[in-house]
């Protein structure tokens, strides 16, 4: 993960520490290259202008130019401002109990997988969870998640034969207040595009389930069209947070530096493998200390 855009930097940085001094021509090739290293990062292109803008202002505006290590002065502003640009205003998931969490994305984004890991994440933080699979059009999901459920030890509410999903999700809805579950996901339909089928079907499960927090799965690799289908289900459904999932699989990292100042919504967690334990809590800090070695 990230390796395209590391290797970039550390290059940069190895010469910006070789310098005695920088001069003002340095830092402004310092810069470009930057620029260059984030937009090969598939990083979104206001979001690139506006990191080098603030770098360059706080470089020449400070002490870097007479500084004694100026290299490891001008690393630090960029180092500062990339966690700027990724912190999340939310931090970690509503602390209402219980708490229900749609879950949405497009088929393949890594949506049934990344149910599993969330249970499991609450699971451990000592919660009693429960998955609802809400996707109704294809048994295989169901199937899948029913899978995955007992693998990680959790209760499945699935809908019985030729239920509707309205009637289905109120039952589910009952039956988990019954069971007294604190944290309740349901992980619903996907399709391959964001088609009104699917959209109106999601709403309806909002307006079923009413849950305080409806979490977006989007494939990292799809970078600034993952931007694009935040921004395309945002429209239609009140989304509260992201999650990025295939993480690992993602050597340029775009979507994560772009998608809060694009679309306003906050990174919450990161997928970073096939298997369920595979998930984190997405830590700005984490992430670009990683970038910088
Ligand atoms: P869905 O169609 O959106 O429900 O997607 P699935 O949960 O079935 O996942 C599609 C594929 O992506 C599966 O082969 C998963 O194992 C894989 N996958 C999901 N999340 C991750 C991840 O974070 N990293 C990697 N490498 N693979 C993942």
């Amino acid at each position: 993960m990230l390796e395209l855009l590391q290797q970039k930097l550390q290059s940069l940085f190895k010469n910006l520490r070789g310098y005695g001094k920088l001069s003002e021509e340095n830092i402004s090739g310092a810069i470009r290259e930057i620029r260059l290293a984030l937009l090969a990062a598939d990083v979104h292109y206001q979001v690139v202008r506006d990191i080098c803008e603030e770098v360059k202002q706080k470089a020449l505006g400070t002490k870097v130019l007479e500084s004694i290590r100026p290299g490891d002065q001008f690393i630090k502003i960029f180092h500062d401002a990339l966690i700027e640009y990724l912190a999340s205003e939310k931090q970690g998931l509503s602390t209402e109990r219980p708490l229900r969490i749609l879950l949405c994305g497009l088929n393949g984004s890594g949506k049934t997988t990344t149910a599993a890991k969330l249970a499991l994440w609450c699971k451990k933080n000592k919660e009693r969870v429960g998955l609802v699979a809400a996707d109704l059009t294809r048994p295989a999901a169901r199937e899948q998640l029913t899978k995955l459920a007992s693998q990680i030890d959790v209760p499945v509410y699935a809908p019985e034969k030729e239920e509707k999903i309205e009637a289905f999700l109120s039952r589910a809805l009952e039956q988990t207040k019954q069971d007294r579950l604190s944290v309740v996901i349901y992980d619903t339909a996907g399709r391959l595009d964001l088609d009104e089928e699917l959209l109106k079907e999601l709403q309806l499960a909002y307006s079923v389930v009413l849950p305080q927090e409806v979490l977006l799965v989007i494939d990292s690799a799809t970078g600034q069209k993952g931007v694009d289908i935040v921004k395309a289900f945002l429209e239609k459904i009140p989304v509260s947070g992201l999650i990025l999932s295939k993480f690992d699989g993602d050597a340029r990292g775009g979507a994560a530096f772009s998608v809060k100042k694009v679309t306003g919504l906050s990174v919450l967690f990161l997928g970073t493998g096939e298997k369920v334990e595979a998930f984190e809590p997405f830590r700005a800090e984490r992430l670009v200390d990683r970038l910088f070695g």
